[in-house]
């Protein structure tokens, strides 16, 4: 199956020869169709899958074929974050090179004067964060009364952020008649429901079982006392001499700690979390891309969106405490056809954890003990005997640093 085969126009079919793409993926061959027939779509689809080509590529064919009018939003792209935000932008950029489509991204925790000039130099496809989005819709510097089609990104970890108030308030904004295109990794009753608010007689298509894990990746586990993780990844990134590695933790003190602990070993680590400058992540990416610095260590908000070609290792240096996170996580290996690892360390407190991915994903998983490494059966008891587990909910609060009533009130949270 080609490209050429799914009804896009020549001039779209040349931008990706020149990309080198060659054959459409599962989600693109499947959407692509849907989306030019104009139908409202709801697709299970995680990152890596081509997604962002799936629907970019059939709305920036709408705007070649639309009778030369004058610059308006006529797409809006929703994201979570702003890293995902800049690589669905980066994306709409390079599918429609020489096409003469104005695509601009806006975002949070950055200055909003650039993102406004570039509004004002007339913008067809607008990618925003929802809270950039609302100033920039209260101050009246923008209309998305021109919306044709809005894409919902990650819808997920929208909702897990505590975007839906800011969504709802978006909506009002945007006609009622419009395409609608819902993309989400995963899905729960949340999910569903908002799907049914904003889609019409949606095309639903699944290009992988729901809650599958991605496929290609060796999901390896080891059983360590959690004083011994970093040591163990630093022996691990050291005598298999890895190159780029994504680590990932559950809270931005452990990012800085970790990024610090392999430093002291000698290997080149770049932190990343939500208190880090958009400038610093910017950098710090960069830096991780170009392999100035080997290994890159995220919270799971932060590492949404990083589109790293050709990752082969991810580290989960603690197991998150939301399983479906375990999925977006270890999807950010074996990317485009590549394969992957995914090493997950696991204490005795983390069980618990691993019994709630299992029942996600299906999966049954054999952990198992790195020699030099092994638990400390002195830990292991102590860990047993202790008393009753907080929840989840408290224990994730904690992580993020917040009050019960923070977790109730359903701000959008920073990790
Ligand atoms: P996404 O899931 O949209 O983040 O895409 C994952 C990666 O796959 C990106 O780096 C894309 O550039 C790449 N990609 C998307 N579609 C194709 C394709 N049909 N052939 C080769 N690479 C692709």
């Amino acid at each position: 199956m080609s490209f050429s085969t799914l009804g896009l126009h020549a001039d779209v079919l040349s931008v990706l020869d020149t990309l080198g793409y060659q054959t459409p993926t599962p989600i693109q061959l499947a959407a692509i169709p849907e989306v030019l027939a104009g139908h409202d779509v709801m697709a299970g689809a995680q990152t890596g899958t081509g997604k962002t080509a799936a629907f970019a590529l059939p709305l920036i064919q709408r705007h070649l074929t639309r009778e030369a009018s004058e610059k308006a939003i006529r797409v809006l792209v929703l994201t979570p974050t702003r890293e995902l935000a800049q690589q669905v932008h980066k994306s709409f950029v390079k599918y429609s090179q020489g096409l003469g489509l104005n695509a601009v991204v806006a975002y949070g925790g950055a200055s909003i004067n650039p993102q406004i000039d570039a509004l004002n130099e007339g913008c067809d496809v607008l990618v925003a964060t929802p809270g950039r989005l609302l100033e920039l819709t209260m101050k009246q510097l923008i209309d998305l009364n021109s919306v044709e089609t809005l894409v919902l990104d990650e819808a997920d970890r929208m909702l897990d952020m505590g975007f839906i108030i800011d969504i709802e308030r978006i909506l009002k904004r945007l006609p009622e008649t419009r395409q609608t295109l819902f993309f989400s990794a995963t899905f729960n009753d949340e999910v569903f429901a908002l799907s049914k608010t904003l889609l019409r007689d949606p095309k639903l298509i699944e290009v992988s079982e729901r809650n599958a894990a991605a496929t290609q990746v060796e999901q390896r586990i080891y059983e360590v006392d959690n004083k011994r993780k970093a040591a163990l990844i630093a022996y691990l990134i050291g005598s298999k001499n890895w190159k780029q590695v994504l680590i990932f933790t559950r809270t931005k003190q452990a990012v800085d700690d970790l990024a610090k602990e392999l430093g002291k070993d000698g290997i080149k680590a770049v932190a990343v979390h939500g208190d880090k400058s958009q400038g610093a992540r910017d950098r710090g990416l960069e830096e991780f891309k170009t392999g100035q610095v080997r290994v890159l260590v995220a919270t799971d908000v932060a590492a949404r969106g990083l589109d790293i070609e050709q990752l082969q290792y991810v580290i989960n240096y603690e197991l998150p405490y939301n399983a479906e996170d375990y999925i977006h996580r270890i999807g950010r290996t074996g990317r485009a056809g590549q394969d992957g690892l995914a090493i997950s360390l696991v204490s005795s407190k983390e069980k618990y954890l691993l019994t709630d991915i299992e029942k996600l994903t299906g999966e049954t998983f054999v952990p198992q003990w790195l020699e030099g490494f092994e638990p400390n059966p002195m830990v292991q008891e102590e860990a047993a005997s202790s008393k009753r587990k907080p929840s989840k909910k408290t224990l994730r609060a904690k992580a993020l640093g917040q009050s019960g009533a923070q977790v109730k009130s359903g701000k959008p949270r920073r990790r």
